[in-house]
């Protein structure tokens, strides 16, 4: 093997690497050495582009890593489960800066004779949505993290703003290839920058998530096409899979919550006040339940569903889960999982997070499988769960929700919801469910009704 093909052959193999490591993502029990591959792949990577010819500067290049490194290495391991996406979103922004920067430079590097159109136009796609992207992200990121409003920010003639950005973007990036001027390049850069400011501010909050793999499938796509533009076959891979991925989880999320692309873009889901009115239920109130009588409903029933949400991951619920789960199974009730797709705040996080709490992964039953289940279960017990439960997705052509899929709750013989209080979901609206003659509210923090459950379940 001669020297200039050892990054060839390392690149190689890091792309093997990501696509052996992706496969492994799909599957909670394979998921962490998926990880872990991808990750030994992308230290080949680095590895292998030391070895590029040409190559100096170790010094500057070290310091880089250990900037970003350690950061990103420190960030990881103190998220909490619930910030998760709007670190993903961060790091998103991160993977778009650079794409950004390294067509940028490739640009400035290069006289305006070795631009020909081949490599051009995927530098001048790079910048475009590597701006966009890092802009698009940070936002994400800050009203995701409560530093910008979470409601839909609008202003006048905005689209028409945002249609010109894209003029600019497209007559600058036109000129660029055969002008030695630089401003043709810096130009669409800065409009890009602005568009993912522009085109994120005015959605909602609720809405960031599906926002979020938008923007990584245009992080991946401005990796690939920058891959194109420096000859890198592991960018143009790994962008490839990234930029699929994030479009895969955009169509899925769109799908699963009912809602087209076009909706989330330019909708305005998420501007309902987050604390539900009562009257909007007219005379109708919640029933409160306390603890012991959960205990005697659930520990004498032949089954129980648990419902979980974004509730129970907040109050870091999940290990109480398993041990209510275990001390009804030692008294011979059956107990199942019902999985909603976008339960949580990330898709996967349910699994994700019953899984860390050794909750055997059969239990846990998607939303096709269980729903037909419902009505032969004497309890559904929801934890922390609002609007994947909420009827209007099914009856009210008003609600913002409507002809989302929901777990079908409601059919259960009793429903006992574990909530804090009058809290509306992330979508902001009333929840009928909680008002029918069925269901029983056990009002506390998740983790503390749980506790409180287990004990009385175990002395029964
Ligand atoms: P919701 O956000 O609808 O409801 C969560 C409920 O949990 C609230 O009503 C709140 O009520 C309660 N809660 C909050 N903290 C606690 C606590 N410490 N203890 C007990 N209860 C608590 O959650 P769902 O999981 O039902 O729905 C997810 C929502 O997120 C959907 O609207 C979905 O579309 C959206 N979404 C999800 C994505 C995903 O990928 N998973 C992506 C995009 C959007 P209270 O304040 O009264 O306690």
């Amino acid at each position: 093997m001669t020297r200039a093909s050892v990054p060839e052959a390392a690149f190689l193999i890091a792309s093997l690497l990501f696509i052996f490591g992706l496969k492994r993502l799909s599957s909670p029990r394979t998921a962490r050495s998926g990880n872990t591959l991808a990750a030994i792949g992308m230290a080949l990577a680095l590895g292998g582009t030391f070895l590029l010819p040409g190559m100096g500067h170790f010094g500057w290049i070290l310091l880089a890593i250990v900037i970003g490194a350690l950061p990103g290495w420190l960030l990881a391991r103190r998220v909490k489960m619930t910030a998760m996406p709007q670190m993903v979103s961060l790091f998103n922004g991160m993977g778009g800066a650079c794409a950004l920067f390294i067509s940028l430079g490739e640009w400035l590097g290069k006289p305006s004779g070795g631009r020909e159109l081949g490599r051009a136009f995927p530098m001048l796609l790079g910048v475009v949505f590597g701006s966009v992207s890092f802009t698009g992200s940070l936002v994400a990121f800050g009203k995701l993290q409560g530093l910008i409003t979470e409601k839909p920010l609008r202003w006048p003639l905005q689209k028409t703003g945002n249609a010109l950005l894209l003029a600019v973007i497209l007559a600058s990036s036109a000129a660029a290839p055969s002008s030695q001027n630089e401003i043709w390049i810096l130009l669409p850069a800065a409009a890009a920058l602005l568009l993912g400011v522009a085109q994120v501010l005015p959605i909602g909050g609720a809405d960031m998530p599906v926002v979020i793999s938008v923007l990584n499938s245009c992080t991946g796509l401005a990796a690939a096409v920058t891959g194109f533009a420096m000859h890198n076959m592991s960018m143009i891979i790994a962008g490839t899979l990234v930029g699929a991925a994030g479009s895969f989880l955009t169509v899925l999320m769109c799908k699963a919550m009912n809602r087209s692309l076009a909706k989330v873009i330019f909708g305005s889901f998420g501007l309902a006040p987050k604390e539900a009115s009562a009257a909007a239920q007219g005379d109708l109130s919640m029933r409160e339940i306390a603890a012991s009588e959960c205990a005697v409903m659930m520990g004498y029933a032949r089954k129980v569903i648990i419902i979980p949400g974004y509730g129970l991951a907040v109050a870091q619920g999940q290990h109480l889960v398993h041990d209510l789960d275990e001390a009804l199974e030692k008294r011979g009730v059956e107990v199942k999982y019902a999985i909603h797709p976008v339960a949580g705040r990330m898709p996967g996080h349910m699994n994700v997070l019953l899984a860390e709490a050794d909750v055997p992964y059969p239990k846990l039953l998607d939303m096709e499988e269980i729903n037909p289940e419902f009505d032969q279960a004497d309890v559904a017990l929801i934890i922390g769960a609002n609007d994947v439960v909420n009827p209007a997705a099914r009856t009210d052509a008003a609600s913002p929700i409507y002809g989302m899929p929901i777990l079908n709750a409601d059919k259960a013989k009793n429903v006992i919801v574990i909530k804090r209080g009058r809290g509306a979901g992330f979508a902001g609206i009333e929840n009928g469910l909680f008002y029918n003659p069925k269901t029983r509210m056990l009002f506390g923090d998740a983790k503390k009704a749980l506790q409180e459950l287990v004990t009385e379940v175990k002395a029964l």
